[in-house]
């Protein structure tokens, strides 16, 4: 059997929320979509596996990532996130998805000391990174922070009370991952034998023990948008890749990115480039490759063990060096000439 890569790509193009037929590798059936403000694809087995099955797990695949995208977006105006970061009301008899999620990025938040912090959505708002800034004042940033920290929020058991008027929920470092977790949970029962996700980067991989060889799985060159630095080498679970290069803006000759510190109200400056996170939970991959991009290689690689979830990660520092925690060193394999692959003890 022949394995295909599929290329980790975060790049914003903007589609519809419709598929679009691809041409297709031999044995698969891709698409590719619009939605959570990010390309999905879709690579689907299809040897043996009959039309109608395909198209029916497709239509399926589509109908279900359209409801996630308003489930979780913080954009839509009508989603419940939206209403709740932009109105005095409390998120009162919110999806269950929606709560456990709430409650899964409390705990990563904690967990990490704040470097996922889902409640700095008044900070993310102020650096409005994907709408290319500008820089804002010192004030401003420092009003910001003020307006972040799990403390602004009360989880209830169907949605949460803001504690604070102007703080604001953000979900983009998780949501894309829970909805790969979801996808991938659909298709399982699909009668397609194995297949891949792609929400933005944020991959599920599903029906990987039944092949001869595990998925390629390609992590980005952050100074190359075509290029990879090598593979992992995986049969199930999340991959999420969390990279300074993925949405940002520049202003006086200096690169702004989309992951905030939040102890600093800037992009986080760790040291890292980017940081590629394995785990058989996707909200978690998802969750963890911000904080361990934001905590930087050291930290994160003494974290990785304590992590509640079970996790490896790959990180591609700026200076050319690419480590590998234990977990994944036996799963990756670097290819790009120029970088230098050292374990993490
Ligand atoms: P990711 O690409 O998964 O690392 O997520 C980055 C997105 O999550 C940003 O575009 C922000 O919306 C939000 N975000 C930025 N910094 C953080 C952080 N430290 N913790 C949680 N969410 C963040
Ligand atoms: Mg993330």
């Amino acid at each position: 059997m022949k394995v295909r890569n599929l290329l980790l790509s975060a790049g914003i193009l903007l589609f519809s929320l419709v598929s679009c037929a691809h041409p297709a590798a031999s044995g698969y059936a891709d698409s590719r979509y619009f939605a959570m403000d990010t390309v999905v694809t879709l690579r689907l087995a299809k040897d043996g596996v009959p039309d109608d099955a395909l198209k029916s797990a497709e239509a399926g695949f589509e109908k279900r990532l359209t409801e996630l995208d308003t489930l979780y977006s913080v954009h839509n105006e009508e989603s419940p996130l939206y209403h709740f970061n932009h109105s005095a009301d409390p998120l009162e008899n919110a999806d269950g998805r929606l709560v456990d999620l709430l409650h899964t990025a409390s705990a990563v938040s904690l967990w990490s000391g704040g470097a996922f912090d889902d409640t700095l959505g008044a900070l993310s708002d102020l650096w409005n990174i994907p709408g290319g800034g500008p820089v804002p004042v010192k004030d401003q940033i420092r009003e910001a922070l003020g307006h972040t920290g799990q403390s602004c929020f009360t989880l209830t058991e169907d949605g949460a009370v803001r504690n604070d008027p102007d703080a604001m929920l953000d979900l983009g470092a998780i949501a894309k991952g829970a909805a790969a977790e979801e996808l991938v949970g659909l298709l399982r029962d699909t009668g397609v034998p194995y297949g891949l996700v792609s929400v933005g980067g944020n991959i599920g991989c599903f029906g990987g023990e039944a092949r001869e060889e595990p998925f390629k799985i390609g992590i980005r060159d952050p100074d190359d948008e075509a290029g990879v630095i090598g593979y992992l080498y995986l049969r199930d679970g999340f991959v999420s890749v969390s990279g300074d290069y993925e949405r940002y803006f520049e202003e006086d000759g200096v690169r702004y990115h989309h992951i905030l510190d939040g102890r600093t109200g800037y992009p986080a400056d760790s040291g890292l480039r980017s940081v590629a996170v394995w785990s058989t939970d996707g909200a978690a991959a998802d969750a963890l490759s911000t904080a361990f991009f934001v905590l930087g290689c050291d930290r994160s690689a003494e974290r990785c063990s304590d992590c509640p979830y079970t996790c490896g990660a790959v990180f591609i520092l700026s200076n050319h060096h690419v480590r590998v925690t234990p977990e994944l060193a036996g799963s990756f394999e670097l290819t790009a000439s120029g970088y230098t692959l050292d374990p993490c003890e």
